[in-house]
Parts: C-alpha cells; structure tokens; sequence
C-alpha cells in the first residue's frame, strides 16, 4: 500500500478515534450539538502533525549539518525517507571518492611523465602544471594558477607562437634560467583550452652539434692530406722532375697516404667500438703475453732514442676483448714516445691493486700537458698542439679510443700530467675483470728473461 494512502488512513484513523474519545468525555455538552468529537478529532489530527513535525526536524537538521553520522531512523514515513535519502547520498560520496581517485592517478601519471605538461584555460591562464613543466618554466604550480601564461613565460618565442595560433610544429626556446634548450609543443583542446607540452632537448642539441662538429673534422682531417696529395700529382704530371726528387715527392706521397690510412682506421675502430657490444666478462686475456708483445712495438716505434722499462706483475689475466684492450694500451705507449723527447724515460707498470683491480700505468718524462687540456684530451680530435701531433702522426682520436675501451671493460681512465715534466695515464680495470692464474716455474722464467 501505498505511503499517502497509510498516512491518510492513519488521519483518519487519528480523527475517528479522537471523536469517539471526546464524545465518550464530553458529549454533547459545548455550545454546538458535536463539541466533544470535533475537539477530540481536531486534538487527534493536531497530535499527529506535531509528532510528524518533530520527526520531520530531525530529518532536516540532519540534512543541514555534515550529515557525517548516520541519518535519524525510524519505522514508518520519516524513516524510511531518512534511509533513502542518506543511501543515495552515500552512493554520490562513493562516486566522488572513485572519481577523485582517478583524477588523482590521472595527474600522478602526468605527473611523473618525462615531459613537461601544462593546461591552459581558454584565457590562456594556467590551469594546472606538472612540476617537469614548473621547472622547465620556473613556474610555481599553486602560487601560479590562474595567471595569464605569458605575464610569466615571457619568453618572445612562445608569446609570438601562442598568440600566432598555428600550433602544427613546435618552437624551441630557452628556459627561463637559459640552463636548458626546451621544445615546446601547443595542442589545442576542448572549448579554446590548450596543453603545453615541453620537452628538455639540450642533450639532444648538444650532440646534434657534436655530430656536425665530427663531420667537419673528419671531412677536414681528410680533406687536408688529399689537398696535398693531388698537389703533388699535379706536379708530377707537369713537371720534369729528377729522378732524385721524384723519389721525395713519392716519399712525401705515401706519408699522407699512410696519414689518411692511419685516420680511417681510427675512425673504424671507433665505430666498431660503439657498434659492438660490451666485452664477454668470460673472455681472459693473459696481460703477460700481451704486454711482452706490446714491449717490442715500443722498442721498435722508440728506435733507441728512449729508455723504456715494462714492469709486469706476473700471473694475471683480464677478461674482454684483447685487440681492444691492445689498442688501447699501444695507443697510450706510442704517446708516450711521441709525446717524449729523446733521452727521456717511458715506464709502463702492470699491477694488481689490493682491492684485486688491474691498474695499468704509462708513465714519461715527456713534454707534459698544461690542467686547462686534460678534461678535454679524450674529445675527438682534440690536441694540444695540433702540428706537433700531425707531424708525428697523430689522428687526435687516440685518447678516444682508449676512453671507449676502458668505459667498455667497466673501468676509467685517469690521467695526470705537467708541463714540462711529464705524463701519467692509468687505466682502472673492475676486480671482477681481473683474475689470478697459477703459473709454472718455467713460463715466469721465460716470461722475466723477456722484459
Ligand atoms: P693524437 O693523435 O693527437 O696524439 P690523442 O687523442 O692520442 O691524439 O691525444 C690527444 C692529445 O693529447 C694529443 O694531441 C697531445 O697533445 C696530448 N697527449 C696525449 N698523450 C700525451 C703524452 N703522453 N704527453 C703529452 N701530451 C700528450
């Protein structure tokens, strides 16, 4: 049954019986004929919306306040209308709380997005922004919603881009503080509302112009020796040369030729380098055998003109890749006695550390290298002097090499030098490269006699 038809049954009832009653007390005794049921029907029915009223307060005072605590109940009409609307209420609370909670997982993953990401209203003022977006923009992601983005990024580029609505390719501008090359992409969305997306490219830029920086070189390394190789055919073409000084001009020919051969072949092991993988950590190389051969290239490439000393520390192996790791080293001798006038001393030391790490040393008397160049001696193509080392025969990737080598193998390279006095290069091999090996009476025999 329905509620209005209890509710009205129930006045009724409330009246019926309130007539009765004031019948039963006071008859027919007021002025009028029905004194008695009309006041008891009429105190009945006021009974019953005074209680209907209080309960009604309730209900309403519960719904003016938090309405934290549970909804005033009861049987009958208020109570189930308390009941039904705290359901509902709480359902809507539910509903909140998980739409709440997606938007927060929403922005955490905005949030910790690489990018910078910022949300502009169709004022251009700032909605909200990631911190990546706060600190490629300088911008404080409380103090600053609800500014106008330009009155804070001021920087001509964007304001000009934003305001010119063509929003296809990005503009690339520095960061406020001009730490930082940003790429800055506007996507329009919703009713006039954009994102702003920034992207921190100053790593990228930098070896973009480290790639241009390469090709210049190389084309000018290359570039040189071929000018002066098609110079000397031109004059062997054209002039009547002696046979005296066409043995020079071919003498001089096949230096640049040995020059450009020299440079391609650093450039290849360079590439190989970078292209290759890591060293096996499983691949031992005993640094006895390799270093009694690299001994005798530095006796030869010295000629003499060098007191030379290896000093090994027998009975040890190192795990990588042994034509790199003899590539580096050579490197690091012929250095030494390019870089060491005549007379002077170059001592190369292998030793194993307490720590059980390798540490391989060339050290020489040499011309020395002034602090300000040592941080950049690894940089492709960078000499001190750079007539010196063309004279000798340098490509300026040496170090390079070694650097890449060293860095393959999990280790560093440390070099210390003075000028005038000499150079010291380490290369600092991992423990777990390094390993002991037993040796036999008879190999460190033989092994001693050589060095
Ligand atoms: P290069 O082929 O020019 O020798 P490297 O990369 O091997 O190129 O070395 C870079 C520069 O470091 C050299 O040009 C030279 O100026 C300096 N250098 C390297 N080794 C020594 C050394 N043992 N003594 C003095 N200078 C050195």
């Amino acid at each position: 049954m329905s509620w209005w038809l209890l509710r009205t049954l129930a006045a009724a009832l409330a009246a019926l019986a309130g007539a009765l009653l004031g019948q039963w007390l006071l008859g027919g005794t007021g002025p009028l004929p029905h004194t008695g049921p009309a006041l008891g029907a009429g105190l009945a029915v006021t009974v019953l919306v005074a209680v209907d009223s209080l309960k009604g307060r309730r209900l309403m005072r519960w719904l003016r306040g938090s309405q934290e605590a549970p909804a005033p109940r009861g049987r009958g009409y208020w109570g189930e209308m308390g009941y039904r609307i705290e359901r509902v209420l709480r359902l809507r609370e539910r509903e909140l709380e998980r739409e709440r909670g997606r938007l927060e997982q929403f922005l955490s993953g905005i949030e910790a997005s690489p990018n910078g990401v910022l949300m502009l209203d169709a004022n251009d003022q700032i909605d909200w922004c990631n911190s990546v977006a706060a600190d490629h923009f300088g911008l404080d992601p409380v103090r600053d919603r609800r500014q106008r983005v330009t009155n804070l990024i001021r920087s001509p580029a964007f304001v000009s881009h934003l305001q010119a609505g063509r929003f296809e390719q990005p503009v690339v501008l520095a960061s406020p503080l001009g730490r930082a090359t940003l790429s800055v992409l506007v996507r329009p969305y919703g009713e006039g509302a954009k994102l702003v997306l920034s992207q921190d490219i100053t790593e990228h830029e930098r070896a973009d112009g480290m790639r241009r920086d390469f090709v210049a070189n190389v084309s000018h390394e290359i570039r040189t020796p071929l000018t002066v190789l098609s110079g000397f055919v031109e004059s062997m073409a054209s002039l009547p040369l002696s046979e005296a000084e066409r043995q020079r001009v071919l003498q001089l020919m096949r230096q640049q030729t040995e020059r450009m051969q020299t440079l391609v072949g650093d450039l290849l092991t360079l590439a190989q380098l970078e292209g290759s993988p890591r060293p096996a950590p499983d691949r031992w190389t005993a640094m006895d055998m390799l270093l009694q051969r690299l001994h005798a290239d530095a006796v030869s490439l010295s000629a003499g003109r060098h007191v030379i000393r290896f000093e090994v520390e027998p009975g040890y192996e190192v795990a990588g890749n042994p034509s790199e790791l003899a590539s580096a080293i050579t490197n690091l001798v012929t250095n030494a006695v390019r870089y060491t006038p005549e007379e002077g001393r170059i001592e190369l030391a292998w030793r194993v550390r307490p720590d059980q790490s390798g540490e391989l040393e060339v050290r020489d008397t040499g011309i020395g290298i002034a602090r300000e160049h040592i941080p950049r001696l690894t940089e492709r193509f960078y000499r001190v002097d750079g007539s010196r080392s063309r004279e000798t025969g340098g490509t300026g990737l040496g170090l390079s090499i070694v650097k890449h080598v060293v860095q393959r193998h999990g280790g560093e390279l440390v070099v210390e030098s003075e000028l005038g006095r000499g150079s010291c290069f380490r290369l600092l091999l991992p423990a777990p490269r390094v390993r002991r090996v037993r040796q036999s009476a008879d190999q460190r025999a033989s092994f001693a006699s050589e060095f």
